[in-house]
């Protein structure tokens, strides 16, 4: 018998993963920078549309890289499946903002890295800026069960301070693999990432993927099954990073870290999670949410792999 999620002590859980200290709050923005390091939160979505949080559980902060399978969705709807073409799909074992393409084709080695999501973001339909980041916002929200926003001052700074992600839009434009603008690029990149959410919203985030693309709580269809498949595979090989590897032998839900200390999880047919806790590990990976992660997939039994 599987456990039962619906019944589970959401808030012990927090308080036992409260007791674990260590890593670094990112400063790579005066907003990131500021984040209490002692805000920690937990949620489950689960088929059958029920929600379920901690204490904090609607405090709200920037989603950043976890939305990147998000995008990747929207990229592969948008265009008909034929963004799988334009982007690898491999695991690269290097840091998130690494600056190299896949060598041959030009490719961003996955969508779950910052080039990646700089092109899939790219690829989501919208004939200018405007355009694309309403048609992004829309898309989130139908994920999310409900109408998402912006925090301004995040998305500013993303685009202002983001050396790395202009340089990765001019060389994917040097290699003729990003057909819009590299500063167009980066801004639409930057709103999404400061794109803001709560635990609850991204756990249902996460649901709409493990429920093969239908939203259990709106039970809109957001994406088609074939488009949460592959998405949830290449979560699964690919979203945390250089720490991909451990994270699946080890917890065996597929996830998405980010540096906001957000992870989103999609245990396919099972339930959405997330959890935010706002230090981190050397590879990008909320070190509280990887013990909640570890606790959820044990006691729930939600490796994909087995317990
Ligand atoms: N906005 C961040 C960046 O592009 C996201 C990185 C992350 O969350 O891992 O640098």
């Amino acid at each position: 018998m599987m456990p039962d999620a619906g019944a589970y002590d959401l808030e012990d859980l927090r308080a036992r993963v409260m007791q674990k200290n260590g890593g670094a709050v990112d400063d790579s923005i005066p907003e990131l920078a500021a984040a209490d390091a002692d805000q920690c939160a937990l949620a489950l979505a689960l088929p059958d549309g029920t929600v379920r949080g901690t204490t904090q559980a609607e405090s709200p902060f920037s989603v950043q890289s976890a939305v990147k399978p998000f995008l990747f969705a929207l990229a592969l709807l948008d265009t008909d499946g034929d963004a799988m073409d334009l982007i690898g799909i491999e695991p690269t074992g290097e840091a998130f903002d690494a600056i190299k393409l896949e060598s041959g084709t030009g490719r961003p080695p996955n969508p779950m890295v910052n080039a990646g999501a700089l092109l899939t973001a790219s690829l989501i339909d919208g004939s200018d800026v405007d355009e694309r980041n309403e048609r992004i916002l829309q898309g989130l929200s139908a994920f999310a069960g409900r109408r998402l926003e912006v925090d301004e001052g995040v998305a500013h700074n993303e685009h202002l301070l983001g050396d790395r992600n202009h340089a990765l839009a001019h060389l994917m434009r040097a290699e003729g693999t990003l057909h819009v603008g590299a500063d167009d690029a980066v801004a639409v990149y930057a709103r999404a990432c400061a794109v803001l959410v709560d635990v609850k919203a991204l756990a249902v985030m996460g649901a709409t993927l493990a429920s093969g693309g239908v939203n259990p709580v709106t039970e809109e269809r957001v994406v088609p099954p074939s488009v949460a498949r592959d998405v949830v595979s290449v979560m699964a090989t690919c979203g945390v990073y250089d720490g991909s590897g451990r994270w699946m032998r080890g917890i065996g839900i597929p996830a998405k870290s980010s540096v906001s200390g957000a992870i989103v999880l999609a245990a396919p047919g099972r339930l959405g999670a997330a959890v935010m806790s706002p230090p981190l590990d050397e590879q990008g990976t909320s070190v509280r949410g990887r013990v909640a992660s570890d606790l959820l997939s044990v006691e729930l039994d939600l490796h994909a792999f087995g317990s």
